[in-house]
């Protein structure tokens, strides 16, 4: 049979129900969610097999896909299919504790960790870019993040704002797979969220989704609209069609300090995921095809400007943090490359019209060695969290039936009746979160909380309180799946911020511990050269099996960010780890 090369609704349909179509709900669980990352409500680009952030893709190519659906389905419950780069290389015998599955993605050796080097690599179709829950099958719409950027907003409101963001303007740019949660997350903790976006399209998407409420293509009108919703205190969501420069240029132009700003704009690819201000969408199209060199050249000064723009607000009062697509990062290697301590007009640097006329062109004065002065969000607002072992902790429903969920939530909500802040979000989301593909939710639990989560949706299962197994997984942004100086392990107290023997110990300690799918990846989330990361799947049959592997992956998982940030000398980690009894030293004495 020929391989289609684009995505087919109908081949590609995530089965749904009770019934198996490989030889074991493990398998079963690895292809629904293979697919469920491919379906058009989860997936930003499923034609390009693109699940979302810049390039992060589900498998290779559509002949890779064609394989691995296929080797799922033969694949007996003692052997693994093993996954390298989104291709399935090889079916070995393992046993039936033993992942089912074994993912490696966009490895290359350090020297060589590079996007110049992945992209010839990628050319050659040798490699994929596996982003961090696209590779590893566990993505689950804009939902998956939504209550990340809610708790990160929700301690910024807690630091700076008394506990919400009611009559704030929070701005930022980016409406793609991830970024498409900032306008929830934003009015679900009260404030006003206005978020420049170049493709128009992902607006229709976030408000088709209900992530966001209105669309201008005006910056002005989008402005005028902001700053009316911050002064009457009515939370509200507005994208408006432009670039993320252009946007803070005539904020800047106005006098308009926003009360938060941030950015998520794919930044930590510069060739496919960040617009230039001085391109169209289709001029950027065209030229990244034709003189990737050019275009490259154009981003970078982009992103310089944007960081420096970003400062600007900053020194006005702006809260200003990265939001983990490492653009502090891409401005500095543009300083590095160029002495940049010349006076530039915006107006001077684009092509375009300048989107409003009666702007006077405004004179930025560039402050080199500044593009880290602004923090990243992990070590300003996640890194207490980490410490108790709190992380992404999501599951979905194989059945494909919502009321499933619903039964999972009300579980979850009286089993931790203490959590305030999980509850908050849980009672928001099942209000507000529209589910994309299997139906699904997340919510942060901490260690010992994932355990018992874990083992009580599988008595679920087994009593048949739920229609089919439950799928349980996380992203790779956890507490300790991760090594990634510019985001998860910034500033880390002991400086260990590079050391990426964790994330590798994550990824053996799950597959010992029996984990259903294992990945471990490189240049998620920043970029290659940039992270080293490991996610982790398991599958909630009802079986005994599944009773005592959940028993140890969910604590183990957990556990080793936990003893990482005990090992980097943080109080709150040493403290949970003596908790739960994951002192080892305890034992020698
Ligand atoms: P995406 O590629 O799906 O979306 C990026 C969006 O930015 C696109 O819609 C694109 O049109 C838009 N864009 C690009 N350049 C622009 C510009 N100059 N002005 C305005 N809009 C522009 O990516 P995503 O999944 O939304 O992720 C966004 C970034 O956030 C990535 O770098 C990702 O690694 C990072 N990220 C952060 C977190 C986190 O928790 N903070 C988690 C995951 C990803």
């Amino acid at each position: 049979t020929t391989t289609i090369q684009r995505y087919d609704a109908i081949k590609y349909k995530t089965p749904t129900g009770s019934q198996l179509s490989c030889k074991g709900w493990i398998q079963e669980a690895a292809l629904r969610m293979l697919l469920n990352n491919l379906d058009p409500e989860v997936a930003e680009r499923p034609d390009d097999l693109i699940v979302y952030g810049g390039r992060g893709k589900a498998a290779r190519n559509f002949e890779a896909l064609d394989n691995i659906i296929a080797a799922l389905k033969v694949l007996e419950n003692d052997e693994s299919l093993l996954i390298q780069s989104g291709k399935p290389v090889g079916i070995l015998k393992t046993h039936k504790d033993a992942p089912r599955v074994l993912i490696s993605n966009s490895q290359l050796v350090p020297n060589w960790a590079n996007w110049k080097h992945f992209e010839e690599l990628e050319k050659k179709g040798l490699m994929m870019y596996g982003q961090m829950t696209a590779g590893s099958w566990i993505y689950i719409g804009s939902q998956g993040i939504v209550q990340g950027t809610y708790e990160t907003y929700a301690a910024i409101a807690d630091k700076h704002f008394g506990g919400s963001l009611k009559g704030t303007l929070n701005v930022t740019a980016g409406l793609g797979g991830m970024g498409g949660a900032q306008p929830l997350a934003i009015t679900m903790n009260e404030g006003v969220a206005l978020i420049a976006e170049v493709e128009e399209w992902r607006i229709d998407k976030r408000i088709e989704t209900k992530y966001l409420d209105e669309k201008y293509t005006s910056i002005d009108e989008a402005i005028n609209a902001a700053v009316h919703y911050r002064k009457e205190g009515i939370a509200r969501s507005i994208g408006v069609v432009c670039n993320a420069i252009h946007l803070l240029d005539h904020l800047i132009s106005r006098d308009i300090i926003p009360d938060t700003l941030t950015d998520q704009t794919s930044a930590h690819d510069p060739l496919i995921g960040y617009i230039p201000h001085t391109l169209s969408n289709q001029q950027a199209n065209e030229l990244r095809e034709k003189d990737p060199d050019h275009y490259l050249q154009l981003s970078y000064e982009s992103m310089y400007l944007h960081v420096q723009l970003m400062l600007q607000l900053m020194d006005q009062g702006a809260i200003t943090f990265d939001y983990g697509n490492n653009i502090r990062a891409r401005a500095k290697e543009q300083e590095e490359r160029v002495v940049s301590n010349k006076l530039k007009v915006i107006s001077e640097t684009s092509n375009l019209e300048r989107p409003s006329s009666d702007l006077q062109p405004t004179t930025y004065n560039f402050q080199p060695g500044r593009c880290f002065a602004f923090p990243g969000f992990v070590p300003a607002y996640i890194r207490p969290l980490f410490c108790l072992g709190k992380g992404p902790f999501r599951w979905a429903a194989l059945s494909g039936d919502a009321n499933d969920i619903a039964v999972t939530d009300e579980l979850i909500m009286n089993m931790f009746p203490d959590n305030k802040g999980m509850i908050r979000w849980m009672n928001m989301a099942k209000e507000k979160i529209a589910f994309q593909g299997l139906p699904a939710r997340i919510c942060w639990l901490g260690q010992g909380e994932r355990e018992k989560a874990g083992l009580a949706f599988n008595e679920l299962v087994r009593t048949g309180k739920v229609k089919a197994p439950i799928v349980i997984g996380r992203d790779h942004l956890d507490t300790g799946s991760v090594a990634s100086p510019n985001r998860e392990t910034e500033a880390m107290l002991d400086g260990s911020d590079a050391v990426a023997d964790w994330p590798i110990l994550n990824a053996l300690v799950n597959t010992a511990g029996g984990a259903s799918w294992v990945s471990l990846h490189h240049g998620g989330g920043v970029g290659m050269g940039y992270s080293i990361h490991a996610g982790m799947v398991i599958v909630a049959d009802g079986t005994t099996d599944a009773e005592e592997r959940l028993k140890r992956v969910l604590r183990n998982d957990p556990g080793m960010g936990v003893i990482r940030h005990a090992d980097a000398g943080y109080q709150l980690a040493q403290e949970t780890l003596q908790a739960n009894d994951l002192d080892f030293k305890e034992r020698l004495k």
